[in-house]
């Protein structure tokens, strides 16, 4: 399949509405990117490549940091993930604080903010450098060591963050947060501060296509149980409450971020990224979404 003909082709369909949705203002260093950037790329584990737009230009990843960390707290093998984060849709927003109390402090999943926040509680605990272990993770992964923080997005975010301090201070009267929260939080908010282009990032997730196993490098990260569960949970909560529209209209396991980008797994076959600034009411990417509605549409490249 020609993937750069197909990808040529929806970034002419989507020029309509590119500039569409609302960036993400409630952190304030990222209310000032422009709405109308638009990229997407294609990086399959035979090691084709393809891309549009500003494939390599670097965006905030912001909550697809999550699959990172999850990725990592897998690997350390920690017994007590499963007791403390659910696996189920949370259906609500992201960052919503009723569920917490009703379920007596255990996170829906992984993939809300306060599942995550477990998660990054976790490697905390078993690296004595935790900020330092997820960077060195991600440029591993996606074999570029330039990989870093935007520490102006960590920082205004650590000094906004209060709802996901409460979170965190709730969870820790349950006993869910075993660390300091203040700096289980710092390491969270540096995670989702960290600048990646779509080209970086098709290239990182290439495990979770390929049964665990980096194909660029031949390296094995999870086992291929493991990589089939954490594509199974962003398939059920890496959309937060648009998962069951985003499944109806993808049908891929995709995990987005609020600073516009969704990055996708077909599995045994590739990785798709895409990055439009502009969200919609569930904090997704509007023109991602459609991007790669029309990507499925064009290619029949759906789990379904
Ligand atoms: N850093 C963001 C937050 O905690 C991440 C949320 C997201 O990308 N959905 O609010």
């Amino acid at each position: 399949m020609n993937y750069q003909a197909i990808l040529n082709q929806i970034h002419n369909d989507i020029k309509p509405i590119v500039g569409q949705g609302k960036v993400a203002d409630y952190i304030p260093a990222l209310a000032g990117i422009d709405p109308k950037k638009f990229a997407m790329t294609v990086h399959t584990v035979d090691g084709q490549y393809a891309s549009v737009g500003d494939a390599e230009e670097k965006f905030s990843i912001q909550s697809i940091s999550k699959i990172i960390t999850l990725t990592m707290a897998i690997a350390c093998a920690d017994q007590t993930i499963w007791s403390r984060v659910g696996r189920e849709p949370s259906g609500s927003k992201f960052n919503s604080l009723i569920q917490l109390e009703l379920e007596q402090g255990i996170p829906r999943n992984p993939f809300i903010n306060a599942g995550a926040h477990v998660i990054t509680d976790i490697i905390y605990s078993n690296h004595s450098y935790p900020k330092q272990a997820i960077l060195d993770f991600i440029r591993y992964v996606s074999l570029n060591h330039e990989i870093d923080f935007d520490l102006a997005v960590a920082h205004s975010e650590r000094e906004t963050g209060n709802r996901n301090l409460a979170m965190g201070y709730f969870m820790k009267s349950f006993g869910n947060i075993h660390n300091k929260v203040r700096e289980v939080l710092d390491v969270y908010f540096h995670q989702c501060s960290i600048a990646m282009s779509c080209k970086d990032l098709s290239t990182a997730f290439l495990y979770l296509a390929n049964n665990g196993v980096l194909p660029t490098l031949g390296k094995t990260i999870i086992s291929k149980k493991d990589s089939d569960r954490i594509n199974a949970l962003m398939l059920t909560c890496g959309m937060y409450d648009s998962v069951g529209d985003f499944a109806y209209r993808v049908g891929l396991p995709s995990k987005s971020g609020v600073g516009g980008g969704i990055v996708s797994i077909v599995p045994g076959e590739m990785c798709i990224t895409v990055w439009s600034p502009g969200l919609s009411e569930s904090g997704n990417s509007l023109v991602g979404t459609r991007a790669l509605e029309l990507f499925v549409n064009y290619t029949g490249k759906t789990i379904f």
